[in-house]
């Protein structure tokens, strides 16, 4: 087999996806699918989306390390367990709240303030929307 190359983690770039935003799956098997965003980590470029790319895992019943009063271990129980996996942020486009539609991220700052404290919020890139994505006045 000749020789490859690890795959190595992505570059940690800043999403543009949060914990909470609904996003809209672009490609794959769950292509089409709608979700709110679970869990965003920024250091792997991953993200969890309810109910989009699913695990489905077939586990035996098994007792745990956990001892219960009476002394006998709890059972974990078997069975069909789903879980959601974490997928690539790439893989999904987040949806305007107010034109419900896949968009891109723009950024803009927030106007009226000193450069330094002013603040960047969201913005949906569709040219007769742009409305920002995040709530200003959190
Ligand atoms: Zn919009």
């Amino acid at each position: 087999m000749p020789f490859t190359k690890p795959s190595m983690p992505d570059k940690p770039v800043k999403l543009r996806i949060k914990k909470g935003d609904t996003v809209c799956v672009i490609t794959g098997k769950d292509k089409g699918r709608r979700g709110l965003v679970l869990s965003a980590s920024p250091k792997t470029n991953q993200i969890t989306v309810e109910d989009v790319n699913v695990a489905v895992r077939h586990r035996k019943e098994r007792p745990s390390k956990v001892v219960d009063s009476s002394g006998q271990p709890t059972i974990v129980p078997g069975g069909k367990i789903s879980s959601n996996a974490p997928m690539h942020v790439a893989k999904v486009m987040l949806v305007c709240p107010h034109c419900d539609r896949p968009t891109r991220v723009g950024y803009a700052y927030r106007d009226g303030e000193e450069k330094l404290s002013r603040r960047k919020y969201r913005v949906c890139k569709h040219p007769e929307c742009g409305k920002s994505l995040d709530s200003i006045d959190a």
